[in-house]
């Protein structure tokens, strides 16, 4: 009896007995109903909590778009690319598809035809350099001095998923991305224009 105590928990073995004394035989098949849906519940909860502790995964936000690695890493390299040599906030509404792709980005006055090159030459030296693209775990807290968490989005979970390109980029991100910039093959700058302080972009990435 000890033993089944212990298992089971003394006060959920008198609950159960109660049940039985009062409720009689409908009690008891009542109980024997809700005593296994409650294990199954509980072993569930047990194998789920084993499953999460296995793979390591914290809980983020969900992803339900499903990009192409290469176009979506060499957004990253743009993106970073764009931030360092104008001061501009990453693009926000970008279009990245498999065969080719769109960016905007915020600027007081149109690129010129030599910052156009540049941009590219930057993005495709970074791919040149076989870059491991790695992903972290970490709070909002410490994720603070690494991304600019204002551009995060409203409800984003307090646990980010910190991707970075050797030390060129890091943002937070919960798509796919290639294991290295190897992957991606030469990047090329499709066509561009300027209007109301919006620079748009078109590019694509050869495949690797
Ligand atoms: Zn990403």
């Amino acid at each position: 009896m000890e033993l089944i105590f212990c298992h089971f928990g003394r006060k959920r073995v008198l609950f159960y007995a109660f049940i039985v004394l009062w409720g009689g035989w409908g009690g008891c098949f009542g109980v024997c109903f809700g005593f296994v849906l409650t294990e199954m519940y509980i072993c569930g909860l047990i194998l789920s909590n084993i499953y999460t502790m296995e793979n390591n995964q914290p809980q983020i936000n969900e992803h339900n778009k499903k990009e192409y690695p290469p176009m979506h890493t060499a957004e990253h390299i743009l993106n970073a690319t764009m931030v360092k040599m104008f001061g501009c906030p990453r693009s926000r509404n970008a279009h990245v598809e498999r065969k080719k792709s769109k960016c905007d980005y915020i600027l007081e006055q149109e690129p010129s035809a030599e910052q156009i090159a540049a941009v590219e030459a930057a993005v495709n030296e970074v791919i040149g350099k076989h870059l491991p693209v790695t992903v972290e775990y970490m709070t909002q807290a410490q994720a603070a001095d690494i991304v600019d968490l204002s551009k995060l989005p409203s409800g984003a979970t307090d646990t980010l998923r910190i991707v970075r390109v050797g030390d060129y980029d890091a943002c937070a991100c919960a798509g796919d991305h290639v294991a290295n910039t190897s992957e991606i093959g030469p990047f090329t700058i499709l066509s561009h224009s300027y209007a109301d302080g919006v620079w748009r972009v078109r590019w694509k990435v050869v495949e690797a």
